[in-house]
Formats: C-alpha cells, structure tokens, sequence
C-alpha cells in the first residue's frame, strides 16, 4: 500500500521533513529561531538551487545559533536520511577521500538545517568534474571591517573584468565583505582558473596599491582591501548565495545588481527577518546563461 501512494503523489510536492526543535532561537538578539531559518530554506530554494545543484557541500554547522561554536563539516553527517546523494572526492590522489553530500533537494536542504547547518558552502565545480570550474571567485575581504571600502575595490575589479570583456556578477558575502563571481563554460582545470585569479588580482591591486592588496601577510596589508584568488583552488569553497551567515542580524548573502554596489550599501538591510518581505528580483537570473570561454579571456590578459 504504500508504494501505491508515494506514486500517487504529485512529484513537485516537496518531501516534508521534520525539523526538530524549530523554536530553539539561533539569532537571540533578534529571536530568529531554527524554524525560521528552515522556512527561510524553504522559501528561498528555487533562487538558491542552481548553485547546490550537482555540487558537493561544505556544511557551517552551528547547532546552538550564535550561542555556540560553529564547525565546518565536509564529510556527510550521520542523521541524513538514507537516498542522500553523495560524492566521493579524493583531495589528494591516492589520499583519504571524502563523502561529501551533493545538494539540488530542497529535501537535503532542510535535512541538513535539521542537523543545526546555518549555510552551505560550494566549490566551483560540479560534483561529475569537480576539478572543472565553471565559475570564477573573487573574495574581497576589507581589511578596515568597513563595507564601504569592498564595495569600491569591487568595482574596480569589474572594471578590470569588463576590460577582458568578462560578464561578473556581485553579491555580499553577508559580513563587510563582496564575492565576484564569473561564469564560465567547462574547460580549463582548477589550477589555471587560480592561475588567471591570481594574476589578474595581483595586476588590479598594483594599480591601485593605496587601496588594494595580494599581500598573503595580514599586517602587510593594512587597512586595504585584500583580493583573495585562493577560492579558487580545488577543494576550496565560497559561501553559496542566498545563504544566511551566522552573525549579528542573520545576514543572506545576496545576490546583488552591479548598480546596488555602492559604498552607503548596508549588507546587513538584507537578513533572515526581511529578506523574503522585499521580494527582489533576481539579479543572478542570467548567471548560467552568462557562461563565458576563459581562454580567451586568459590570452588577453597575459598579452596586455
Ligand atoms: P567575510 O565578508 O567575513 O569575508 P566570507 O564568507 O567571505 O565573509 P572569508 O573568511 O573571507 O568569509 O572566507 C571566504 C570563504 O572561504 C567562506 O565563504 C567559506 O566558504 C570559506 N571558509 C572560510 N573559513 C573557512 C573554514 N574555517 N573552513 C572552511 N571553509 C572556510
Ligand atoms: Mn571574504
């Protein structure tokens, strides 16, 4: 009999999954509870979907909210439900692999907010070619802690993609910080896709020295923005979009128009309290459409 009614039932109809204690607050200054951050979940998927579909997860699990610790969780949690699709992924060849869980479910998705996990983290390749990005990461990090100065370095990197006729998209990262993000279609490995990051940041922050900086040590880089490639080595993660960070006022990392990235942008107006009420469109809905050659874009920043 109940083979008969799981095919009877409509197949959109989302897994229902039990989220265990949902008044547990998370967010005590604001009284977000776990419940909330599941409904948030489950409102938002079809925005955050694209970008968890077919990818493997680093899990930011935080079991007591903002009263706790948190700890990032590669291997698939015990407590998923038995179907949870996983990956295998060696980070070392002939190395101990990883099981990691491969998002895309809304049903893995609440699961793993069940399991006290506030936001997922994802690596730029799919979970078939992991090695193969088919995206380009910039993580912009103000080391002054003011937004202000991550939304300008922004646009000076978008300038510099714009000379490379790359198509970026921005979002917050949900603290003072901005990720840049470039589609682009399958080809080059994780290491020449570091190897164009690494350069093209080292070229943008030299000409901008006063503001911008590659240095690795964190005193040599003062109070300037610090453009990090590194997310772009395999294994390495960004925090999805959409995602909601464990800070003061439950930050989303939004997607954001180019025309939003503005020094008086205050990353936290867009949270887990408000995010849903201010139906925004979605500044992303070309992202996968947008998928460029890097080739190219490699060969015309080593000539220039
Ligand atoms: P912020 O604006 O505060 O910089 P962020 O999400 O960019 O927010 P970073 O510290 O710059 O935070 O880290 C960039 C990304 O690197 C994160 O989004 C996360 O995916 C990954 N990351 C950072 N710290 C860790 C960690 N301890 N373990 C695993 N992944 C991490
Ligand atoms: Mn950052």
């Amino acid at each position: 009999m109940k083979a008969a009614k799981a095919h009877t039932a409509p197949r959109s109809e989302p897994a229902p999954v039990a989220i265990s204690h949902p008044d547990k607050v998370f967010w005590p200054d604001e009284g977000y509870t776990k419940g909330d951050l599941a409904e948030f979940y489950r409102a938002i998927f079809p925005r955050l979907a694209p970008y968890v579909k077919d990818r493997v997860l680093s899990l930011e699990r935080c079991p007591d909210g903002m009263r706790g610790e948190c700890f990032f969780q590669k291997e698939k949690p015990k407590g998923m439900p038995a179907g949870t699709p996983t990956k295998q992924i060696a980070h070392v060849s002939g190395g101990k692999s990883t099981n990691y869980v491969v998002g895309g479910s809304l049903a893995t998705q609440l699961s793993l907010v069940n399991l006290g996990c506030v936001a997922v983290h994802v690596m730029a390749g799919r979970s078939q070619a992991p090695r193969k990005p088919d995206w380009v990461c910039f993580d912009l990090d103000p080391e002054s802690g003011e937004f202000a100065d991550a939304a300008k370095a922004a646009l000076r990197v978008k300038d510099a993609l714009d000379d490379l006729d790359l198509v970026s998209f921005a979002k917050t990262s949900g603290g003072r910080g901005i990720h840049i993000w470039v589609p682009i279609r399958v080809g080059p490995d994780a290491g020449e896709v570091l190897g164009f990051a690494e350069s093209l940041m080292a070229r943008v922050a030299a000409a901008y020295p006063k503001e911008l900086t590659v240095e690795h040590s964190i005193a040599a880089r003062k109070d300037r923005v610090y453009l990090d490639p590194f997310r772009n080595g395999f294994g390495q993660t960004v925090v999805a979009p959409y995602c909601v960070r464990l800070r003061a006022r439950a930050p989303v990392s939004t997607p954001l128009e180019w025309s939003e990235v503005r020094p008086s942008l205050s990353p936290t107006d867009f949270n887990l309290g408000n995010f849903l009420q201010l139906k925004r469109p979605d500044p992303w809905r070309d992202f996968f459409k947008s998928r460029q050659t890097l080739g190219e874009a490699i060969k015309r920043a080593k000539a220039s």
